[in-house]
């Protein structure tokens, strides 16, 4: 099976994972907007045999929503996002940002649009540039 690299934006933090995944949710919940900073998460899910960290275990931090099933796992060097472990281990959740290359994806959901704010809600009519506007 092909495989994708993975890794934090300082490169601390790095990891390999099987290129095929079953799903992907683009979450637009309260939640996932605040813990991004952005419009909505792009998480991908696999199986936790199909991922090897290769770098930086030691440099990841986590933060845990008291009283929900809500973390983020992020490099403490340069915070990015990083996979974590589901609560049971037997999946690995990747941030589809994190990647190097592209996922081959069976089947992406939007969940949670009842939440997202006005301004992700009509993204395909703003203006776009490869660069920045000139
Ligand atoms: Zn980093
Ligand atoms: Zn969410």
């Amino acid at each position: 099976m092909s495989k994708l690299k993975g890794s934090c934006l300082c490169g601390k933090v790095s990891f390999e994972v099987a290129s095929s995944f079953d799903k992907m949710f683009l979450c637009s919940c309260d939640q996932c907007r605040q813990i991004t900073g952005s419009a909505f998460a792009s998480n991908l899910f696999t199986a936790a045999d199909q991922f090897k960290w290769l770098s930086g275990g030691d440099d990841i931090a986590n933060y845990q929503m008291p009283g929900r099933d809500i973390s983020k796992s992020f490099c403490r060097t340069c915070g990015s996002g990083v996979p974590w472990s589901s609560g049971d281990g037997t999946k690995m959740i990747v941030p589809a940002g994190s990647l190097q290359g592209e996922p081959e994806v069976a089947q992406m959901y939007r969940t949670f649009i009842s939440e997202q704010p006005l301004w992700s809600s009509t993204l395909d009519q703003v203006e776009a540039h490869e660069g920045f506007p000139s």
